[in-house]
């Protein structure tokens, strides 16, 4: 830690991330940056994979076969391309650009992910928040929201989750979150007002984007501590620079994360991966898909051990 920066000023932690191919033959890969060593959780978001853009004739697409989720929202957003999705609540949707698509997994739900013949050119996010102990095992649930694009200082925002700038998302989420994308001008600065219990992670999808006094290139993601209550973004590039800004409360639960499953107990885990490989009830049927479901992978020998946060870093010495 810089000890000589003033208290004031916020500290950004820059979180890179890592390549994780998707499978299949032609393996799609994505840029994950949450959940990782230095930090599990951004408020209640806990996945957060970053892809393309990517040219489908190349790489094939997206193909997700039916496959569960439980104890967790999924959160698609998309800057190109088209997602034909299908869920056992009977849903069929296309996620395209600008629009949020927000799935409520809770006890149970199955879900398939296929880019569409439509699709050149596959590029967004795919982001996962954590559901709260009381909420964990809510109704299966499927959200479709197309927020208004704000323009305010050579910025365009478009608030999908929670409340930034003035645009408000009226999808109702189970812990206070924020899930904006921003996009800047060249050149262009604004300050945003936050909220001081929030803590914040920037993720660069494009362009050198500063926070605070932190220089984010793309594929970065910055973490910023709560108690700010403003947050400047500047981008220095000479073209746009598009951003996500993901928000919310700390999450002070332990939470264990496997394959598609959160859950608080290893027992959770190996209770959830039983039921879908017994084709159980409470994850139902995705009508529609031409093809197989996924089958879960093997459990670990070792016991599933749960994830936080690491502590936060000790003050220096001689600081209040
Ligand atoms: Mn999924």
């Amino acid at each position: 830690m810089d000890t000589r920066r003033p208290a004031e000023a916020p500290q950004v932690d820059v979180l890179s991330p890592r390549e994780v191919p998707l499978g299949g033959p032609r393996a799609m890969s994505v840029r994950r940056t949450l959940p990782q060593r230095a930090r599990t959780l951004i408020g209640a978001w806990c996945f957060a994979d970053h892809y393309g853009p990517d040219d489908v004739a190349r790489t094939g697409g997206m193909t997700v076969p039916p496959h569960p989720h439980t104890g967790l929202q999924t959160v698609s957003w998309l800057f190109s391309g088209e997602v034909e999705h299908r869920d056992s609540l009977g849903s069929h949707a296309f996620i395209r650009p600008g629009e949020l698509n927000l799935m409520t997994g809770g006890h149970g739900i199955a879900h398939s992910e296929v880019s569409t013949p439509r699709t050149t050119v596959l590029h967004g996010v795919q982001l996962w928040v954590a559901l709260p102990e009381e909420h964990r095992n809510a109704e299966r649930d499927f959200q479709h929201y197309v927020p208004e694009p704000l323009r305010i200082d050579g910025a365009e925002i478009r608030v999908f989750l929670g409340s930034l700038a003035g645009g408000v998302s009226p999808v109702r989420t189970f812990t206070p979150l924020l899930g904006v994308e921003i996009t800047l001008e060249p050149g262009a600065a604004i300050t945003l007002a936050v909220d001081t219990a929030f803590e914040h992670g920037l993720l660069v999808d494009s362009g050198h984007v500063r926070v605070a006094d932190t220089l984010l290139r793309p594929t970065d993601l910055g973490y910023v501590r709560p108690g700010i209550d403003a947050l400047a973004l500047a981008n220095l590039s000479d073209g746009p620079a598009r951003t996500i800004l993901l928000g919310g409360t700390p999450f002070e639960e332990e939470i264990v994360m496997w394959w598609n499953f959160i859950g608080r107990t290893h027992e959770d885990i190996v209770r959830a991966r039983a039921d879908w490989e017994a084709s159980s009830d409470r994850f139902g049927t995705v009508e529609g898909y031409p093809g197989d479901r996924l089958p879960a992978p093997a459990l670990p020998n070792a016991t599933i051990t749960p994830r936080r946060n690491p502590p936060r870093q000790l003050r220096p010495k001689g600081t209040p």
